[in-house]
């Protein structure tokens, strides 16, 4: 493809996103396809010559719409929201058009200072304490892939400062060399890191058992012992604060190291918050490393009203969003500030020659602030939707949904089959049909079967629960309205009564 194709292609695809997007309402939401479907459509070679573009695109309704399950659809309701905007798709061309990898300052300084400003205009935006920003300090901001990433990566973070505490870093170094050890005949190579294994073997994390799976996995990959601490039902499924003071001090009178508590603002089966203020004061008594996890609920920040679920973010030593699932930022964009610099960059940095430069000591280099060593050029499409929309329109936007959540509720209230199972915080309703697990599991299942809408469930406390979240930007009240017949269509099949 040459430069004056290009221009042609990409003209017809943006047609087509434009077209795509302002069709969704026609399409089902969910694809009629079977696992394997795309097998009999794509060769199991690729081809020997080159094929003109118009066969590329004629393929993307019949093999790839016909298998896709359209999140953006404005009756798409399913898990939380993944966000989609026109600006956001216009800093993601200009990045893979830019295709640079800004690891190091010197790499693409506009890459790392256009990230380090975003940072710094998000954590305004949404009200974070001054330090976590650069002009500030002496905290920062970075935007990594997911919040998956984040809470590992504060993991690491917590870790390694314990590690310091004892005098040792992140390094397990080979202090002996191979022939000593065969000499001495006692594997002696491990013995000089006893100290690194034993300390490790002793740190815990915490976390609700509402947390997202992330917390555990995050745990799982850094070899951390976790506790799920028990949430509190009489307080909307927030964590028993006082179970996890006991845990914390058992912990330590068995001579265990507590390193982290992740607390979580907006949980994904409930959207429940934990007592961010409580958690932060016993975080601090016990000097412990107090991760915030907001991944959706962070973007409503931007609206001051929202923010007393912040109370008690002073004790905050990382916090992490999602502009990617509700500000309208596509993905990937994961934001994650930590309220000190060298907190994670202590875990990250390695030193290689070759990455080296002049500069490096008037600036950060984003490479000790993640796993990876590559990055795209991400702080672009939030540049675009910061200044697009505005705060003004990210408030708009927050508060648009947040109001279609609470018609939804509405509506449930008209139909005495049905109960809220937990009162309505953000953009998702949690609801069920009064009455069995296995009936609320046979009306999900008649739901989603339809295709028309999509939701998705969960189990709190062994009580099945079906979701229903605004996900898209374009979801109108019609589309709610839409959704609340469908559903209560689908519970007349299986209860087959509806109140007058
Ligand atoms: N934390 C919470 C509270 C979430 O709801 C989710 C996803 O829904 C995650 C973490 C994981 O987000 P990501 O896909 O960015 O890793």
């Amino acid at each position: 493809m040459n430069s004056d194709e290009f221009r042609e292609a990409s003209k017809q695809l943006t047609d087509y996103i434009a077209d795509y997007i302002e069709g969704l309402r026609q399409r089902s939401v969910v694809p009629d396809v079977e696992p394997g479907y795309l097998n009999d459509l794509v060769p199991e070679l690729p081809p020997e010559q080159g094929e003109p573009w118009c066969n590329l695109f004629n393929d993307i309704e019949p093999v790839i719409m016909k298998g896709m399950t359209h999140w953006h659809s404005p009756r798409f309701h399913a898990y939380f929201p993944t966000a989609n905007s026109y600006p956001a798709i216009c800093g993601d061309m200009l990045s893979t058009a830019l295709a640079c990898i800004g690891f190091t300052w010197n790499a693409a300084p506009s890459c790392t200072e256009l990230e380090m400003r975003m940072m710094d205009w998000l954590a305004w935006m949404i009200g974070l304490p001054e330090y976590f920003q650069f002009k500030y300090g002496p905290g920062g901001g970075v935007i990594q892939t997911t919040a998956s990433e984040s809470t590992l990566i504060a993991i690491l973070g917590a870790r390694t400062q314990i590690l310091k505490q004892y005098g040792l870093d992140n390094r397990i170094a080979d202090d002996q060399d191979d022939d000593e050890d065969q000499e001495d005949g006692q594997g002696g190579q491990y013995d000089g890191h006893s100290k690194h294994y034993e300390l490790l073997g002793r740190m815990v994390a915490y976390a609700s058992n509402q947390s997202h799976s992330s917390v555990e996995k995050a745990a799982m990959l850094s070899a951390t012992r976790i506790r799920l601490i028990p949430v509190d039902r009489e307080k909307n499924y927030s964590m028993n604060v006082d179970r996890l003071r006991k845990r914390i001090i058992a912990d330590k009178q068995r001579g265990l190291i507590p390193m982290i508590v992740i607390v979580t603002l907006g949980t994904t089966n409930t959207c429940s918050f934990d007592n961010l203020f409580r958690i932060g004061e016993i975080c601090s008594e016990f000097r412990i490393w107090l991760h915030v996890d907001a991944a959706y609920a962070g973007s409503a920040f931007v609206c001051p009203e929202f923010r007393h679920y912040m109370h008690g973010i002073e004790h905050a030593t990382s916090f992490t969003m999602n502009p990617h699932k509700w500000l309208l930022v596509n993905f990937d964009c994961n934001a994650f500030w930590v309220k000190d610099k060298s907190l994670i960059e202590d875990a990250f940095i390695v030193n290689p020659v070759y990455l080296k430069h002049e500069n490096q000591n008037r600036i950060l280099d984003y490479r000790h602030w993640q796993i990876p060593l590559g990055r795209r050029f991400r702080s672009l499409k939030m540049w675009f939707v910061f200044r697009s929309y505005g705060l003004n329109g990210l408030q708009k936007h927050i508060r648009k949904q947040i109001e279609l959540a609470k018609l939804f509720g509405q509506l449930l209230k008209t139909d005495d089959r049905f109960e809220l199972f937990d009162e309505i915080r953000m953009g998702l309703v949690c609801f069920r049909l009064k009455g069995s697990n296995e009936l609320n599991e046979k009306l999900l299942q008649s739901i989603n079967h339809g295709k028309e809408i999509f939701l998705t469930p969960a189990k709190v406390n062994e009580q099945f629960i079906i979701r229903f979240a605004i996900c898209s930007r374009t979801t109108e009240e019609m589309d709610v309205q839409f959704s609340w017949n469908l559903i209560q269509k689908h519970a007349d099949q299986i209860i087959l009564q509806r109140p007058k």
